[in-house]
């Protein structure tokens, strides 16, 4: 029986499947488990691990999943952040700590509504969460286009880590509710293509960069960061990276360096 055009399972519905809960490295069963009810109770579905433990499935976490051990067994396994994300073309990262300025920054509200916004447009989008020990690595940071954060007790500022899926997935589905706040003048876009078409356009970028001598192929973490936020606030959309990719391929067949 549906109720007001929706399905009994929130999980069925067309907008909230577009959402995934990205879990990197987790390391105690329980809380992938925990991770998968806190889902559920919100109608999100899609749960991606990267690296998980051996026993991801375990006893510890089918108790913690409880009602909800389809969301656990369902879980896709990744050995890398960049195959989780690759159909995203929104992709937040949650951290608890606000970082430095080198990445755009959201409160969780308002992440939460860009979220819906995209998946009610068509867009998959990834919510990525971080280590229970250390968070997320600025080079798993770099793939985000912004980072989400709730604000919590500066002397206590760490959510358990299905806690905090728990805040992140009520937010999105007070959206998906009708209850949601406007977006963010704050934010400015995220690509319309998939992660890994940016992935695509960003290597290319960096090689033609080194081959003009603009950059040396060891350094400059900074720039390439730089050059990420720049292309990420842009919002590409597929034509316009056919189109710089076009450029790219222009420079290089004057340089004499496409095969
Ligand atoms: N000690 C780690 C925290 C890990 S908690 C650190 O300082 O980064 C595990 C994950 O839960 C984090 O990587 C983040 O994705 C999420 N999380 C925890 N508290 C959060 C908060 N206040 N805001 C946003 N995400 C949070």
């Amino acid at each position: 029986m549906e109720t007001a055009g929706r399905p009994d399972n929130h999980c069925d519905d067309p907008q909230l499947s577009r959402l995934r809960i990205v879990l990197v490295e987790p390391s105690h069963p329980g809380n992938i488990g925990g991770v998968a009810r806190a889902m559920k109770n919100m109608g999100l579905c899609r749960l991606a691990l990267v690296n998980p433990p051996a026993d991801w499935a375990g006893e510890q976490a089918r108790v913690r999943a409880t009602s909800a051990l389809d969301v656990l067994q369902q879980a896709e396994v990744h050995d890398a952040l960049e195959s989780a994300i690759a159909p995203c073309s929104l992709v937040l990262g949650a951290s608890a700590r606000m970082r430095s300025s080198r990445w755009p920054q959201l409160p969780v509200d308002e992440a939460a509504a860009l979220a819906f916004a995209r998946a009610q447009e068509g867009g998959q989008v990834a919510l990525v969460f971080g280590r229970e020990k250390s968070g997320l690595t600025n080079g798993e940071l770099d793939l985000c286009h912004a980072l989400l954060h709730i604000p919590t007790n500066p002397a206590c500022s760490s959510l358990n880590l299905a806690a905090a899926v728990q805040v992140v997935a009520w937010e999105v589905y007070q959206c998906w509710l009708g209850n949601e706040k406007p977006v963010s003048s704050t934010f400015e876009g995220a690509p319309r293509v998939s992660a890994e078409v940016m992935e695509g356009f960003y290597d290319h970028l960096f090689t033609l960069l080194e081959q003009v001598e603009f950059m040396d192929p060891k350094q400059n973490e900074h720039f390439r960061r730089r050059m990420r936020k720049l292309f990420h606030r842009a919002g590409l959309n597929q034509k316009e990276v056919d189109i710089l990719r076009g450029i790219f391929r222009a420079c290089q067949r004057k340089l004499g360096v496409l095969d």
